[in-house]
C-alpha cells in the first residue's frame, strides 16, 4: 500500500492506497474523487472507458467519508495539489456509512464544527494544524535533548497552589484529603534541576480561567525547562535559543502544512533568526503609550485602549501593540514584583521589580513565555509564601530545596498552544488542540 505523502515517488507506476472520500464531483464519463489517507490529500479520477461497469458504479455511489481502497496509475500533474493525480483502475469500498456525514463541503459555523470536533479533525485545516503541533513538540524535545536536558515529569495532582490561587481547580480526593490540578510543573521541576542540573517538564496544565478569551484554555500543555545553577540573563538567552531553534525546525519540516494554512512564512523569518529585542517593563509601557497617543494601532486594537499604568499587568491589546512594534518575538523583562508570582527573585537594582520576563509573540499572538530567576534564599522565600497568604505546610518540601544546597536557578514556561497559534496563524486557541476545554466546551 502506498501513502499519499509518498505518491510523488511513484510517478507512472501503479499503486494501491486506502483512504477516505472527502468530496466528489462528476462530469459525463468522469468521476473526480477527492481522497485523504492521513498522510495527505489527493485527487483520483475514474474514467468510464478505463474501468469496469461495476467500478464506475461503485465510484458513483461513494459518499463523503466512506473508506475505500483504490488501485491506479500515478500521474504527474503540476496543477494538482501535491503535484500528482491518480487514474483509477480498480476501486473497493471498505465501509458502509450509517446516515449522512454531518460536515458537508459547504460553510459551517464555528460552534457546529467544534461540536463535531471528533470528525472535524479529519478536515484540511485542523489536519494541517495538528501536524504542525506534532512537529513543534518534536522540535522542542529535540532542542532539549541536544542541550543535555533530562525530561523530568511533574505530577498533575499537587498539594500547593503556585500561580494565581483564583485559577485553581480543587479536587476532593478521599474523605478529607484535598489536592489541586497542577497549574504549572515548575515547582517540582526545580527539585529536578537540583538533582539533574538541566531538566524540563512537559505536560497538561489546568487553570480555572473564568473569562472568555481567544488565548485561554482550561487545560493546556506547557513545557517548562529549569536550570540550576542559572540566572535571569542565562534564562533569557535559553528562551531565545529555544524559540528560534524550534521555529527553524518547524519551517523546515512543515512548510507544506503552513502553506496549506495560508501562513505568510516571511512573518516567521525574524523569529527563526534570533536576536530578539529586549526591553524592560518600564520601557514597554512607553512604547505602548506612544502608539496609543499617536493613534498608531494595529487594526484589531480598539482606539479606546488606555495605556498601562505603572504597576499594572498588560492586557491583550497592549501585548498586541508590542507584538506589532517588533518584527520578531520581544522579551519584556523586570516586571513589578507585585503582579508576579511569589517565587521570583527580586531585582537587586530595584527591589520593586522581579528578575523575570515574558516573551511576547509578534503580530498580536500575545504572551508565549513567562520565566524568572527563582528565589534561592530560604528566609526570603519563606516570608514571600507567608505574604502571599499561602499555607506554609504545603510548601515545606519546596522550602527544603532552599535548605539544602540552594543556588540561584531559573526557568520558564512556554504554552504549547500559544506557540502553535502563532506559528500556524490561528485566530483562536481552540483550533490548535485536538479537544479544547473551555468554559463553554467539555464535549466531545
Ligand atoms: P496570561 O497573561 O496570558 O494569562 P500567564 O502570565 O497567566 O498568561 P504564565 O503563568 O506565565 O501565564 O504561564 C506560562 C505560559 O503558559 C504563558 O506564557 C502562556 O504561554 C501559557 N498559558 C498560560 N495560561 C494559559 C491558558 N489558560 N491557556 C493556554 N495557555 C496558557
Ligand atoms: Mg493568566
Ligand atoms: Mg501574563
Ligand atoms: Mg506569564
Amino acid at each position: 500500500m502506498a501513502s499519499i505523502a509518498q505518491l510523488s515517488q511513484h510517478i507512472d507506476q501503479e499503486i494501491s492506497l486506502t483512504g477516505w472520500l472527502t468530496d466528489k464531483s462528476s462530469k459525463g464519463k468522469l468521476h473526480f474523487l477527492k481522497l485523504r489517507d492521513g498522510s495527505g490529500f489527493v485527487q483520483a479520477t475514474v474514467f468510464k472507458n478505463d474501468v469496469s461497469e461495476d467500478v464506475f458504479e461503485s465510484a458513483r455511489r461513494l459518499v463523503q467519508e466512506q473508506a475505500v481502497t483504490i488501485t491506479g496509475l500515478v500521474r504527474q500533474d503540476d496543477r494538482a495539489p501535491g503535484g500528482v493525480e491518480i487514474s483509477v483502475r480498480d476501486l473497493r469500498p471498505l465501509s458502509q456509512n450509517e446516515g449522512e456525514y454531518p460536515i458537508t463541503p459547504k460553510e459551517h459555523g464555528v460552534e457546529f464544527l467544534f461540536d463535531q470536533r471528533h470528525l472535524y479533525t479529519r478536515h484540511r485545516r485542523p489536519w494541517a494544524i495538528m501536524r504542525v503541533r506534532d512537529c513543534v513538540q518534536r522540535a522542542m524535545i529535540n532542542f532539549f535533548h541536544g542541550e543535555g536536558f533530562v525530561r523530568f515529569d511533574s505530577p498533575f495532582f499537587t498539594p500547593n497552589a503556585a500561580e494565581d490561587t483564583t485559577e485553581l481547580f480543587e479536587i476532593n480526593l478521599f474523605d478529607e484529603d484535598k489536592a489541586y490540578l497542577s497549574q504549572t510543573g515548575q515547582l517540582h521541576a526545580e527539585a529536578g534541576a537540583l538533582a539533574f542540573g538541566k531538566v524540563y517538564t512537559f505536560g497538561p496544565t489546568f487553570r480555572a480561567e473564568k473569562s472568555k478569551t481567544r488565548r485561554h484554555l482550561l487545560e493546556f500543555w506547557m513545557v517548562e525547562p529549569e536550570v540550576a545553577p542559572s540566572n535571569h540573563q542565562e534564562n533569557m538567552a535559553l528562551q531565545e535559543r529555544f524559540v528560534s531553534s524550534v521555529v527553524r525546525q518547524v519551517l523546515q519540516e512543515c512548510a507544506a502544512e503552513l502553506q496549506m494554512l495560508g501562513r505568510d512564512l516571511t512573518k516567521l523569518a525574524g523569529a527563526a533568526e534570533g536576536n530578539y529585542p529586549r526591553v524592560t517593563y518600564t520601557e514597554a509601557l512607553k512604547i505602548i503609550r506612544q502608539h496609543i497617543e499617536s493613534a498608531d494601532l494595529p487594526p484589531n486594537v480598539s482606539p479606546d485602549t488606555q495605556p498601562v499604568e505603572w504597576g499594572d499587568d498588560f492586557g491583550a491589546p497592549h501585548e498586541t501593540i508590542l507584538g506589532h512594534h517588533f518584527d520578531r518575538p520581544v522579551i519584556v523583562e523586570r516586571y513589578p514584583a507585585a503582579i508576579k508570582a511569589f517565587y521570583m527573585q527580586p531585582d537587586p537594582e530595584d527591589e520593586r521589580l522581579a528578575l523575570c520576563d515574558d516573551m511576547i509573540a509578534p503580530e498580536g499572538y500575545g504572551e508565549i513565555i513567562g520565566g524568572s530567576q527563582r528565589i534561592h534564599d530560604y528566609g526570603l522565600l519563606r516570608s514571600r509564601i507567608e505574604e502571599h497568604g499561602l499555607p506554609l505546610d504545603a510548601f515545606d518540601w519546596y522550602l527544603d530545596l532552599r535548605r539544602f544546597g540552594s543556588v540561584p536557578h531559573a526557568g520558564f514556561g512556554l504554552g504549547l498552544e500559544r506557540f502553535v497559534m502563532w506559528i500556524t496563524g490561528s485566530e483562536h486557541i481552540r483550533e490548535v488542540i485536538p479537544f479544547p476545554r473551555m468554559l463553554s466546551r467539555m464535549k466531545p
